[in-house]
């Protein structure tokens, strides 16, 4: 899609790997025979873990751990991890923390360090407490910016679980990583303004299951619209949830957008500059 590449600047080149695309349920999901499912099935190129992303540049960042985390990194040759950021405690953002463990351990290495809210660090510790000597956590505030490897996060308040956050990432492009959110908050969407690059939770197709957390397909777009944002990629997508739609199906729907409405999908790489 046209939208794909995006070269920029005059800094060292960044990337982004979308390592995971899907929500918790994944797709294929294992107990479901949907259309979506089994275009998956057929297709491992329509199949989608849950949503992971990761920042190359020197250094590798993770945002998020997947609980497929140890074959994301094996697909996409990645061989070292340099730190972990978290959106939120949901064991789909979560549940591939414990793949990082023999990292450090067999270096062995250095703690990990692991940036997240107050509730998410206190989720961490109590489902992985075994790893409390493998992880240097360090906590993130809303609105505080942190810098790595030439990339500027900032920590801005999502709608969705306690303390959730998605994160703005700029480098020469303002990026904006938005996994899990129902409508933003307005201080969140306030920062928002300019952006490059809007990735964007599209969970449900059809009615929303949970409006007040995450977004359909269809207001993903609204959104995306509304803050004119010149490139936005759809991802966290169920597929089969409120009407099934297979990647076939919504790759024609999008397509009156040009490509200024991309859609997400596993091992999918957008360079920054
Ligand atoms: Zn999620
Ligand atoms: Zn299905
Ligand atoms: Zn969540």
């Amino acid at each position: 899609m046209s939208g794909a590449e995006h070269t920029a600047g005059h800094t060292a080149g960044h990337s982004l790997v979308f390592l995971g695309t899907g929500a918790s349920c994944g797709v294929p999901s294992f107990y479901c025979g949907c259309k979506a499912c089994e275009e998956a099935r057929d297709d491992p190129r329509a199949a989608r873990d849950c949503s992971d992303l990761l920042v190359v540049g020197a250094q590798h960042t993770l945002i998020d751990a997947a609980p497929e985390l140890r074959t994301q990194l094996i697909r996409e040759r990645v061989g070292h991890i340099d730190r972990l950021l978290l959106t939120h405690e949901h064991f789909d953002h979560i549940g591939g923390i414990p793949q990082l463990e023999f990292l450090v351990r067999l270096g062995p290495r250095p703690p990990l360090p692991l940036y997240a809210g107050a509730q998410t660090l206190a989720a961490v510790e109590r489902c992985f407490g075994f790893m409390s000597d493998v992880l240097e956590p360090h906590l993130l505030e809303a609105f505080a910016t942190v810098e790595f490897d030439g990339v500027v996060y900032t920590p801005l308040p999502a709608a969705h679980s306690e303390g959730a956050f998605g994160f703005l990432i700029e480098t020469a492009q303002k990026v904006a990583y938005f996994p899990d959110t129902g409508p933003l908050p307005p201080q969140t969407r306030e920062r928002l303004d300019g952006l490059d690059v809007l990735i964007i939770d599209a969970t449900f197709n059809g009615r929303n299951w949970m409006p007040s957390s995450h977004h359909t397909i269809d207001e993903a777009i609204a959104l995306a619209h509304g803050l004119g944002v010149r490139h936005t990629y759809l991802t966290h997508l169920t597929m089969h949830y409120d009407e099934p739609i297979t990647r076939a199906e919504l790759e024609e729907k999008l397509g009156p957008y040009g490509g200024d409405i991309g859609l997400a999908f596993d091992g999918l790489r957008l360079t920054l500059g």
